[in-house]
């Protein structure tokens, strides 16, 4: 792109693997283009499982990217009355600390073009607007999910009662299926602090100078229309939405055990269960996995990670699974000629284009989905926190990628849920019928990714904008 050799510009991811991956990607497009790049990293509050692994990765593997860590913020204020914030505003407080340490390393550089800010560095707005520097928002979920959330401000502003109250009432949103109330984030239950924190993430992105989305926009044709259409954001201009995705990391953990065993299995023969970076189950619901995969006799590779007890602890995440406490007493011994459970974490992009997986029970984070299906594989959903029933909704209804499991709403998936459904996406002709779609719309995201595909076309649109 003529003109873009000489641009400079800083992304800022925020926290979370699920943020700081795709953005890692997005770094290595643009330098791709001849831009160069920054990303400024925040270091977590807390050990957060597998950051720093990943930043390590990313920085050893592209020498052309430059990583800046920014230095942390002094410890919070103990709450007032003793009692622990929501963890989301925690988030925000701690995100909005960052933005002198930011600042400051905005005003140390020779020159920056634009900075590109995570959906939840809202506060990095003022940051952007105070050095009069042009902000993008790089958004890590999917076109549908953000057309229902930047509709939201102005629904919730419109009602009386709290989404929670609706139950299972269905919503309209311009660009969207029917989503029930329930499928939206848990925490837009009324009048909290964390909606409102929510509400205002959303109410304050049209605020930028456009929103660079994650997605293939062929596959959201619908909700691109109408964020494009200017009907998700009544009464005021939504900004430019540029659909530069499907970005997915390009895996490369060649040495994982894993990978050797899943070398020993049938093509497209093994079902990978993994529910992203933090999803955790109660010792029951292990259990009525176990028992499904078992009984469905298909072979699997399953990620297991400890419990998680109410308060919610991310350092709990880093305590390593005893298995044969918490699954079915023998289970892995009867399973153990065709199935692997590993403990904690997998390297997920390599199992799922491995050549022997045959099919993705996920928890839907957007992360998470657009690996399945740049992988081909099918899609079991299973969604547990975050806005991933929303993306469920869309995966199911909108894009016809995927089922879902049922029960995931309520109490429990039951074993034989978990037995049916991978048989049937295994062994069933509807289940041969979803792989092929699933492997049409990986070939339509390669293709769009090329010189004169969809996204590149329009990442090259975007630099033309910054250049103007
Ligand atoms: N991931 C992984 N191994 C695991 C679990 C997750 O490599 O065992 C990666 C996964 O490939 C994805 C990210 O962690 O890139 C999770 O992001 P996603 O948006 O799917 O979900 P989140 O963790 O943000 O809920």
């Amino acid at each position: 792109v003529s003109g873009a050799m000489t641009k400079n510009v800083v992304l800022y991811p925020g926290l979370g693997v699920g943020h700081l991956t795709p953005m890692v990607e997005l770094a290595k497009l643009f330098v791709r283009h001849g831009v160069a790049v920054t990303v400024a990293l925040v270091e977590p509050p807390v050990k957060a499982p597998n950051f720093s692994a990943t930043v390590a990765r990313a920085a050893a593997n592209n020498p052309t990217i430059t990583f800046h860590v920014l230095p942390p913020p002094p410890p919070p204020e103990p709450s007032s009355d003793g009692t622990p914030k929501h963890h989301l505003l925690q988030l925000f407080d701690y995100l909005g600390a960052m933005n002198a340490p930011l600042r400051d390393f905005l005003r140390s550089l020779r020159a920056v073009d634009a900075l590109v800010i995570d959906m939840f560095c809202v506060d990095a707005l003022d940051v952007a607007a105070e050095l009069s520097l042009p902000v993008y928002y790089f958004y890590a979920s999917g076109a549908g999910d953000l057309a229902v959330m930047l509709n939201i401000p102005s629904v919730r502003a419109g009602m009386d009662t709290s989404f929670t109250e609706l139950g299972d009432a269905v919503l309209s949103f311009p660009g969207a299926p029917p989503i029930k109330a329930s499928d939206l984030p848990a925490e837009m239950s009324k009048d909290s602090e964390a909606s409102k924190a929510i509400l205002r993430m959303f109410q304050r992105m049209p605020e930028s100078d456009g929103i660079l989305v994650n997605t293939l926009e062929s596959l959201e044709t619908r909700a691109v229309r109408a964020l494009r259409d200017g009907l998700c954001v009544p009464n005021r201009a939504t900004p430019p939405v540029y659909c530069i995705g499907p970005l997915v990391s390009g895996g490369g953990e060649k040495a994982h055990g894993c990978l050797r065993w899943l070398d020993a299995q049938p093509d497209r023969s093994v079902v990978f269960l993994s529910f992203g970076s933090l999803g955790t189950f109660p010792k029951t619901q292990l259990e009525e996995i176990a028992v499904g995969l078992e009984r469905s006799g298909q072979r699997f590779l399953w990620v297991v990670r400890s419990p998680r007890s109410d308060d919610q602890s991310l350092n709990e995440l880093l305590q390593e699974p005893d298995l044969e406490a918490l699954l079915p007493d023998g289970f892995l011994e009867r399973t153990k000629d065709r199935g692997l459970v590993l403990r904690s974490w997998a390297p997920q992009v390599d199992v799922l284009r491995h050549r022997a997986t045959g099919a993705f029970v996920t928890h839907c984070g957007w992360n998470s989905t657009l690996e399945g299906v740049t992988a081909g594989q099918p899609l079991l959903c299973w969604p547990l926190y975050a806005e991933q029933r929303m993306n469920k909704v869309f995966i199911v209804e909108e894009m016809k990628l995927g089922v879902e499991m049922r029960g995931y709403d309520k109490e429990m998936v039951m074993a034989e849920e978990v037995e049916t459904k991978v048989r049937w996406v295994m062994e069933s002709e509807d289940g041969r019928a979803l792989r092929e779609r699933v492997l049409a719309v990986k070939d339509r995201a390669a293709e769009a990714l090329k010189e004169g595909g969809s996204s590149y076309a329009a990442f090259v649109e975007f630099l033309e904008d910054l250049e103007s």
